[in-house]
């Protein structure tokens, strides 16, 4: 006997699994096993564990040797609950082989239904249940299943485009409805059923050249090995890449006695979300189909029915509703939609299966959801009472923020255009681009730069790759509940399924609509929200502020412990900064007001100072450069009203401004009275092999003091005549590309000079504000306790320290990052996410080493990590004061420093 236990059983009422086994039963089956304990209704089965995926694959795909045994025995316990036999010619018990991995992965992995039908057992299900249609009808979609699951994805065959086992079969399913004129598989005649199966069973021959197998259980165990080998499908390892799901993690199997919607006109099947998962209503959301199996819902072959009035919308408001067509079930399953709730504190997606009047639950796992609804249902709960504040504040993930905050087709121009189509709101927000009717176009096109939407009948699995390219997906078929609906939800990505109206025709790559053509890289624009597509582009706004989100943000900044500054240096950044929450500007780049929009003059004059050749031709041209820098930094603080400003000296490379044009080294030149080749004699001396590493950040205050005492005095003078006005402000003056202490000491003496004339100048005795550092290079955390005796704060400039921790370029890792991401080789891009075990670990050091001889050092970031969520909650716990980030990512720093404070309690 082995010790390990490979199968847990469900079913009748009680299971050996529960919900927080995902880790071994996979979600499906920890669900499964926790809902028969709850006394729901669930057809037996049991769970093959993760653990036998992963000896699977470290043994040639073969099973422990306990394995059968121990599932002859689970079967058996599902035959004595279901009261059928496996197998048995006369009451034959059939199953499905059900993938399910820890977190779910929709559709990527194989499920097969009905096995167990073969010439053996169908006479008795025939006579056991006087429904000839429904046996031929299961047993069809039992040989399209299982060959195109087993005998072909299993078996490694890959088919050309549109020659896979699966459509061959459906192109013969198509062409009997056609001949016999049936609108729907459900019409298909008994006999035309049967027929099709045993020309179903020749074509599988044909094509695979082999027999679909006629024996029960070498169907369950070819199902079995086809789900687990299901797990490193090209699919499910793309998806697993694209999610971040760990490869090593394994699925787990379920086999699962089979419940039967398609008995007839009482037998249905359907999926539902405890609540809406687009806008978060509190209202039961689902669809169903009538005499239907599983996958139909999901696989948008029919418009399904809506579930109640609350589902109903322009596509399927003609269709009953379950609540009306069958009042009891209905009730029945409204009433394991609040017992979950209850038991999960949290929105469900469900399955369902009515068999002649009976209801069974299949499926329930947490329900994804829009960036919206999850806002809307964290604060429903809350106070409805199903969940606590701090609970709330984790149901939204701070990504899913960006989306909240993300553009939509401006209302007006909306007004004023007319949609060439309607379909429905699968995928919140707006988006506008080129478009193009495969997966692999949209990969493409995208790498090139461009921005696609993409445009399919419907989406498969194989669509994934394509999908995450494209900036928004446009389909002709299926419902809420669809492939493409739960993919882009789960991204919170722009997407409009089910636009019937829509001829789409992916082969000759044109959308027909109202006499109009559309191809591939004419220009659309959707309207998630609403599911309307226009023609062309429409211009985009930025979703107004919710009040929900100002109630959800409100609670987030009491539990968290970090301030959130942001990286501004326009007045236009600072007071959008402000109304995103920034408490304080934690960078600004001096260097800024020297880039766009009315820049020319000071521009001109700084060039003019970086040409000068002597020291009083400098001194000039600062002079007449100061009062600009003077009033930007004044304009900014006064915006800031008191809230800390981190005003960084000047930073990049001289080299980065002289002009490049002959027109503009001409003008400069004349200022500068001098000719031309001199200009670019002095301009070829600025020249650097290694500018990223050259003369810049402190090394110019270093040669050229008086270009610090410059900014020093701007800051001062700005500060005294704001608060000689009347204005708070609080300036930090930073130092940035600094490795010694030395140089620390030099600037701050020249500082504290300046600080002393303008004291005097304005007749006061003291300009409150900070002196610190940038830490960006090692050296400079490595020796933190030193730079911490001449320093107040320290701001981590992790963008520079990770391109000399990685020695990376910033500017040049577009060549080969891609290659260390596609290869694993680096798990994600360490400029995105913080590198916790290289450049975390030099940020730790800073901190401990500075605050070992500065107890009260104040510590914040600076860099583009500030506002990744996974970085902020690193900062977090290294014991930062603040985080600062680009304007828009300050509510999504604000709300992963609140879950950083959940997880990772600090006093
Ligand atoms: P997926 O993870 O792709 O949703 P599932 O394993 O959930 O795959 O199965 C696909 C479809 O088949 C679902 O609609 C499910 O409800 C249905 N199904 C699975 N097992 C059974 C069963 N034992 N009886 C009836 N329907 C089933
Ligand atoms: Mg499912
Ligand atoms: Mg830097």
């Amino acid at each position: 006997m082995s010790e390990t236990k490979y199968v847990y059983s469900f079913g009748g009422g009680s299971a050996e699994g529960r919900a927080d086994m995902k880790n071994l039963l996979g979600g499906k089956g920890a669900n499964l096993a926790e809902m028969a304990n709850l006394g729901i209704p669930v057809p037996a089965g049991f769970t093959l564990t993760t653990e036998v995926c992963t000896y699977f694959y470290d043994h040639d795909r073969s099973y422990p040797s306990t394995l059968a045994a121990d599932v002859d025995v689970a079967m058996i316990r599902i035959e004595k609950v279901m009261g059928m036999t496996f197998g048995d010619p006369t009451n034959p018990l059939l199953v499905s082989v059900r993938s399910g991995a820890r977190s779910s992965m929709p559709g990527m992995m194989e499920t097969v239904l009905n096995v167990g039908l073969c010439s053996a057992t169908i006479p008795g299900l025939i006579a056991k249940t006087g429904n000839g249609r429904f046996v031929y009808d299961a047993y069809r979609r039992l040989i399209m299943m299982y060959s195109d699951v087993v005998m072909e994805k299993a078996a490694g065959i890959e088919p050309a485009e549109g020659q896979g086992i699966r459509q061959q079969l459906d192109r013969m399913l198509e062409q009997v409805k056609e001949e016999h004129g049936y609108a729907s598989d459900a019409d298909i005649s008994e006999a035309h059923l049967k027929d099709l199966a045993e020309r179903f069973k020749a074509k599988v021959r044909e094509v695979l050249g082999k027999d679909f197998p006629d024996d029960p259980k070498e169907q369950l165990w070819g199902g079995i090995g086809a789900v687990f080998g299901s797990w490193n499908g090209r699919r499910a390892v793309a998806y697993r890449r694209i999610e971040g799901i760990p490869d090593d993690w394994g699925t787990a199997v379920n086999v699962q006695a089979m419940v039967f919607g398609n008995m007839g006109d009482t037998s249905a099947t359907g999926v539902a979300f405890t609540r809406n998962p687009a806008t978060g209503d509190n209202k039961f959301y689902g669809e169903w189909l009538p005499n239907a199996q599983g996958e139909d819902v999901v696989a948008g072959i029919r418009t399904p029915n809506p579930l109640n009035e609350a589902t109903k919308n322009e596509q399927n408001q003609h269709l009953p509703s379950l609540e009306t067509a069958m009042p009891e079930v209905y009730r029945q399953l409204h009433d394991i939609r609040d017992n979950l709730e209850q038991h999960y504190h949290d929105m469900q997606d469900i399955e369902f299966t009515i068999q002649d009047g009976r209801l069974w639950m299949l499926q329930t796992r947490i329900g994804k959801r829009t960036g919206t609804a999850a806002l809307n249902m964290a604060m429903d709960m809350l106070s409805e009472g199903l969940i606590d504040a701090r609970t709330a504040v984790l149901r939204v993930r701070p990504e899913q923020l960006d989306e909240l905050l993300h553009p939509i087709v401006d209302p007006a121009a909306e007004q004023r255009s007319q949609p060439i189509a309607k379909g429905l709101p699968a995928g919140p927000g707006g988006a506008h681009g080129q478009i193009v009717f495969s997966a692999d176009e949209a990969v493409k096109w995208a790498k090139a730069g461009k921005t696609v939407l993409l445009v399919r009948e419907e989406t498969n699995p194989e669509d994934v790759e394509g999908m995450r390219a494209a900036v928004g997906i446009l389909t002709g078929r299926g419902g809420m509940t669809s492939h493409a609906a739960l993919v882009a939800r789960g991204w919170g990505k722009c997407c409009i399924v089910g636009a019937g109206t829509l001829d789409i025709d992916v082969v000759a790559k044109t959308i027909q609509v109202g006499g109009q053509t559309f191809g591939e890289g004419d220009v659309l624009t959707l309207n998630g929200t609403r599911g309307l597509v226009y023609a062309g582009e429409l211009p985009m706004i930025d979703a107004t502020e919710n009040p929900r989100f100002v109630d959800f943000m409100a609670l987030a900044d009491e539990i968290r412990a970090m301030k959130v500054r942001t990286n501004a240096e326009t007045p236009d950044d600072a007071r959008q900064a402000i109304e995103f929450g920034a408490e304080g500007i934690g960078l600004f780049r001096t260097e800024h007001m020297f880039y766009g929009k009315g820049s020319e003059e000071p521009l001109f004059l700084l060039r003019k100072m970086i040409m000068a050749d002597s020291l009083p031709e400098r001194r000039a041209s600062l002079d007449e450069l100061f009062p600009y820098v003077k009033r930007d930094m004044k304009s900014t603080m006064e915006i800031m009203g008191g809230r800390p400003v981190t005003f960084r000296l000047l930073d990049p490379p001289l080299h980065e401004f002289v002009p490049q044009n002959e027109a503009e080294r001409r003008e400069l030149a004349t200022a500068l009275k001098v000719n031309l080749e001199e200009l670019d004699r002095r301009a070829a001396e600025l020249h650097e092999l290694n500018p990223m590493m050259g003369h810049r950040g402190v090394r110019l205050g270093i040669t050229f003091p008086e270009i610090s005492e410059m900014q020093f005095r701007a800051v001062f003078e700005a500060a005294v005549e704001l608060l000689q006005e009347g204005k708070p402000c609080f300036p930090e003056i930073m130092v940035p590309v600094t490795c010694a202490k030395a140089e620390l000491d030099a600037q701050r003496k020249l500082a504290e000079k300046v600080h002393a004339e303008v004291c005097e100048k304005y007749g006061v005795d003291e300009i409150e504000h900070l002196y610190g550092t940038m830490i960006e290079i090692p050296r400079a955390a490595l020796t933190a306790d030193e730079i911490a005796k001449t320093t107040q704060f320290f701001s981590f400039g992790t963008n520079d320290l990770t391109q000399m921790t990685f020695g990376f370029s910033r500017d040049d890792i577009g060549s080969f990052l891609p290659d260390y991401l596609d290869s694993k080789i680096l798990p994600v891009d360490p400029f995105q996410v913080l590198d916790r075990d290289s450049v975390g670990v030099l940020v730790k050091t800073g901190i401990e080493k500075g605050r070992s001889t500065r107890p009260k050092l104040k510590v914040g970031i600076c860099g583009e990590h500030g506002g990744e969520p996974n970085s902020v909650e690193f900062c977090h716990m290294v014991g930062m004061d603040y985080v600062s980030c680009s304007p828009f990512r300050v509510p999504i720093a604000r709300l992963a420093a609140a879950q950083a404070q959940i997880r990772h309690p600090r006093g």
